[in-house]
């Protein structure tokens, strides 16, 4: 049985309670306004360190009317439409908008069950991991109404989640027509940003693609970096320059100190090459036993786990008659390896010259996904 480190909770109560924490702590919220871009000036170095943000231009959604608003720090957190960061120049390195293939498509029903029906209809709570490139769960609430949803791949070829989990439904009587609600949505997968940070600004949580790429779960990811940019930002207030150097820390505690991020991007790594198997391919390496509920564990909570020589020797007896679905597996595992080894040499202050030395080996290692 697979133990989920996660907690559930209600989001819009939580919501509400994070915003009257941050009220009480002096914080003026204005709703009503979308930022539309960044107020930067350019420091003449084409580099991560070549601009300093000093605001951000902001748009009055009833109004329409459009403003600046300076700030010592401006922090994105706009989820994965990144509309600040994008406004950035390209040779900062962190201003491209994420890719398709970047992409999970999830689909999620909550519908009404028949109680007399759910004594004979019965399936347990379970999430399927590689269903048709991604997942599909189903999740029993206890006041009587049941949670179906399906994720896949962003990608064309992939059959539609909604179709997958109206397949699942028709295969249950005890779940009703009635929906009480639901949706679908895009899910950000990809690899994080290698830097959060430049001077006078910080990106946090799917603007800087930060969730568990096995999953998507990026709420955790979002608030740990939130609490790990806190030392940085204090340390800026008392310089009184938010600064690339003093921002830094949040890189450091995400990649360094928390080994989070290093593990983030292993497992994107991983997710890159194991999303080209096919579902047949998925099924051989569950029914061997190849890929094992102890691994699988270990990636949906976010954490990369090289194998051991026990599961190597098992892999190689028991996949010998697919040798094509081996060498993806081994590719995946060397990349991720790879990853997680090259993410332990980040570096622990800025440095222009060795922060882009230390990019370009990442980038040479992550192989991108093709795009649709
Ligand atoms: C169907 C589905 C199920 C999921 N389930 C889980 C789960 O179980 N667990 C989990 O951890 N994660 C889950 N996720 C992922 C999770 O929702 C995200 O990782 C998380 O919400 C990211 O938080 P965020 O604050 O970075 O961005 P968001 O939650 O996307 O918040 C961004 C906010 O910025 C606002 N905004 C956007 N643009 C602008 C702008 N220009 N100006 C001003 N404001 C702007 C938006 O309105 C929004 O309020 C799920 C995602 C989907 C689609």
């Amino acid at each position: 049985m697979i133990t989920f480190k996660m907690i559930t909770l209600d989001r819009q109560n939580f919501a509400q309670l994070l915003a009257d924490q941050a009220k009480e702590a002096g914080a003026d919220i204005q709703y009503g306004f979308s930022g539309t871009s960044l107020l930067y000036r350019e420091t003449g170095k084409e580099s991560l360190d070549g601009v300093e943000v000093y605001g951000v231009k902001i748009k009055n959604e009833a109004t329409g009317e459009e403003s600046e608003v300076t700030a010592d720090l401006v922090v994105e957190s706009s989820g994965f439409s990144s509309v600040l960061r994008t406004s950035l120049p390209a040779y900062t390195g962190i201003a491209d908008p994420f890719k398709k293939s970047d992409f999970a498509i999830v689909h999620r029903e909550v519908r009404k069950l028949d109680r007399k029906l759910t004594e004979t209809d019965i399936y347990p709570d379970h999430y399927r991991y590689g269903f048709f490139t991604g997942y599909q769960w189903t999740h029993v609430h206890s006041d009587g109404r049941i949670d179906v949803g399906a994720g896949v791949q962003n990608k064309e070829s992939n059959p539609d989640p909604e179709d997958l989990i109206k397949e699942c439904i028709s295969r249950h009587p005890s779940i009703l027509k009635e929906k009480i609600r639901g949706g679908r949505s895009l899910c950000i997968v990809g690899l994080p940003l290698k830097s959060f940070v430049t001077n006078g600004f910080m990106i946090l949580g799917d603007a800087a693609a930060t969730s568990v790429p096995t999953t998507g779960c990026g709420a955790g990811s979002a608030m740990f970096a939130a609490l790990w940019a806190i030392p940085s930002i204090e340390a800026s207030a008392n310089k009184g320059r938010a600064d690339i150097s003093t921002l830094w820390g949040l890189n450091k505690a995400f990649y360094l100190d928390n080994t989070r991020g290093s593990h983030i991007a292993a497992l994107s790594a991983l997710r890159v090459i194991l999303q080209t198997l096919t579902h047949e391919e998925l099924n051989f390496l569950f029914n061997k036993d190849i890929m094992d509920e102890a691994s699988l564990e270990s990636a949906i909570n976010g954490v990369y786990v090289k194998p051991s020589l026990r599961q190597m020797i098992k892999t190689l007896t028991r996949g010998i008659t697919h040798p094509s679905t081996l060498a993806t597996l081994s590719r995946a595992n060397s990349e991720g390896n790879k990853m997680l080894a090259h993410y332990k040499k980040y570096p622990a202050a800025y440095d222009s010259e060795k922060y882009a030395e230390w990019k370009k080996g990442a980038d040479e290692i992550f192989h991108e996904a093709p795009e649709n």
